[in-house]
């Protein structure tokens, strides 16, 4: 049985003391209402020892939104895994695809994110997705197998029992258009099957998937039901208690 996990990008958004009011209110939505999955929040990185605190001895899962590879030194501006860890961070976002298209972040140093994240302890979720003009020409399976590939080579399997992958298609990320239950089903299939021939099927089967790109209150239940959809992660709608909360119900 997969896991399933409803996780919060907050991205540019929360200071420490909004951050804590927003941890708090979905913490206290919990309480009332069991939440039958598994839920990770990722504040901005001045912001995670506020939620931490505030989440602490309960279910809810705290993450960073990005990492650098290096362990220290002289890399200005930097947070490097061992400090997300450090924090209280059991996750770590690696290739959100702001990090790939706003700074230019490839292949070669998000694998290189990726280790630093499993030599780490932490667990990263991948994210991969293709552009519209991408989807449009044809080629979206091709450059989300590609974008697997490019992170994920020289990861042994038991490492990537600790890897979760998000499919954010990048046309869908903040944009109100979501991709159909069904598309987005069948790139999770591609996804798996791409896993199951890296990997084996036993692999395949245990990777939990989920679907990113404006997943709201009103089309949650939808997404979440399909099958091969292991969960979602959640931009804008994870900055209200009140909407995230809903998502979380759908489960
Ligand atoms: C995201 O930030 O990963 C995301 C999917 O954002 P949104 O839900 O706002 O599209």
């Amino acid at each position: 049985m997969r896991s399933i996990i409803v996780a919060g990008n907050w991205k540019m958004n929360m200071d420490p003391q909004s951050g804590a009011r927003l941890a708090a209110g979905i913490l206290k939505g919990l309480e009332k209402k069991p939440a039958g999955c598994v839920v990770i929040l990722f504040p901005p990185s001045v912001t995670i020892p506020a939620v931490v605190e505030t989440v602490e001895g309960s279910q809810i899962g705290v993450g960073g939104q990005n990492l650098y590879f290096e362990e220290s030194g002289a890399f200005t501006g930097e947070i490097s895994a061992g400090m997300l860890k450090g924090a209280g961070c059991g996750y770590v976002l690696v290739g959100h695809s702001e990090r790939r298209h706003i700074f230019g972040e490839d292949s070669e140093l998000l694998a290189r994110k990726l280790r630093a994240a499993l030599d780490s302890g932490l667990a990263p979720v991948l994210c991969v997705g293709e552009l519209l003009d991408q989807r449009e020409s044809g080629d979206a399976e091709k450059v989300v197998r590609d974008q697997l590939g490019g992170v994920l080579e020289g990861i042994d399997d038991r490492e990537l029992t600790r890897v979760m992958i998000a499919y954010e298609p990048v046309w869908a990320i903040g944009t109100g258009k979501t991709a159909t239950p069904e598309d987005a089903a069948s790139m999770h299939a591609v996804i798996r099957e791409w896993i199951s021939s890296s990997f084996g099927d036993d692999a395949a089967e245990e990777m939990t998937i989920m679907y990113g790109g404006s997943v709201k209150p009103h089309n949650a239940a939808t997404l979440l039901s399909e099958q091969e959809i292991d969960g979602a992660l959640v931009g804008g709608a994870s900055l209200e208690a009140a909407s995230f909360l809903d998502i979380i119900r759908s489960v």
